[in-house]
């Protein structure tokens, strides 16, 4: 799964990344085993992060219209315990967010020790859909690159460990997605007309991603493309990188205030 991981200081081409790949996996082949196992597995560790309560994970969940960021939180992180998982969905800033600066609203919601918090959609809004629609000029989206590292810089330092998935689709993916939506009256609250006239921009949204992701894939942030025409293998790699990563901070139960070996209970 470390395939889909950008190297900092690599140039992305998403041109080059494709959404079908599921490096060799098929559906069948006992892969609802593999997720399932491999949930049940983030689910322990996600237990281990909340009593440990040293470490907070933050998950960044950014991609296109019907890629897939809903799906991706019900399936993966609905093993988790809800104590300890929240998410934070941000959409076009209020005016009071929007008379600060672009992070203010972002800081608050960011997670504390023990803590999992899932950002559907982020900060970096604030250079892909801010900068498709020329909402604030060039000058000022190039220079949050740097503004971006160094913030979650300070949150890797500060004990909060960081990943960034981009749910990678292709064009044709969305549209069978969108006319999904339209035929089935169940999902007609998730079709919003504005959908259709971001689609058009779609080469735009690939370049601020590409250059988003490129300026911004740090040794303490990464960024991962996730091919998700396929859902299950979405899931997969996503499960994958988050036990695999929580793994690595070779987390350990507390130990208990007293000896407990000498307690007797009456
Ligand atoms: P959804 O996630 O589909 O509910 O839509 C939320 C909308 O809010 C999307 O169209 C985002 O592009 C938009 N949005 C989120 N953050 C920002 C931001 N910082 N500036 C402008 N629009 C934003
Ligand atoms: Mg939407």
């Amino acid at each position: 799964m470390d395939k889909y991981r950008v190297k900092p200081g690599t140039r992305v081409r998403l041109k080059d990344c494709d959404p079908d790949d599921t490096d060799g996996y098929k559906k069948g082949d006992g892969i609802s085993k593999k997720i399932e196992k491999t949930e049940l597995a983030v689910n322990q560790l996600q237990e281990l992060l909340y009593a440990e309560h040293k470490h907070g994970l933050l998950i960044v969940l950014q991609a296109m219209d019907t890629a897939g960021k809903d799906g991706t939180i019900s399936h993966v992180f609905d093993t988790m315990n809800p104590q300890g998982v929240r998410v934070a969905s941000f959409k076009a800033p209020t005016p009071e967010e929007l008379s600060h600066d672009f992070l203010w609203r972002i800081h608050e919601q960011t997670p504390s020790k023990g803590e999992v918090v899932i950002f559907n959609r982020s900060h970096y809004e604030d250079v892909l859909v801010v900068r498709v629609h020329n909402l604030v000029p060039k000058a000022v989206w190039k220079r949050r690159y740097a503004i971006i590292n160094n913030f979650e810089r300070a949150l890797a330092d500060e004990g909060t460990t960081i990943l960034k998935f981009f749910l990678h689709i292709s064009q044709d993916e969305q549209k069978k997605r969108l006319q999904e939506r339209l035929d089935d009256p169940t999902k007609h609250w998730k079709f919003n007309p504005s959908d259709l006239a971001e689609r058009k921009l779609w080469p735009d949204y690939m370049q601020a991603y590409e250059d988003s992701i490129s300026a911004t894939s740090t040794p303490w942030a990464p960024w991962y493309i996730v091919p998700s025409n396929k859902k299950w293998y979405r899931n997969l790699v996503v499960a994958s990188t988050l036990e695999k990563s929580l793994k690595a901070l070779n987390m350990h139960y507390p130990e208990p205030v007293d000896d407990l070996s000498k307690v007797v209970i009456e």
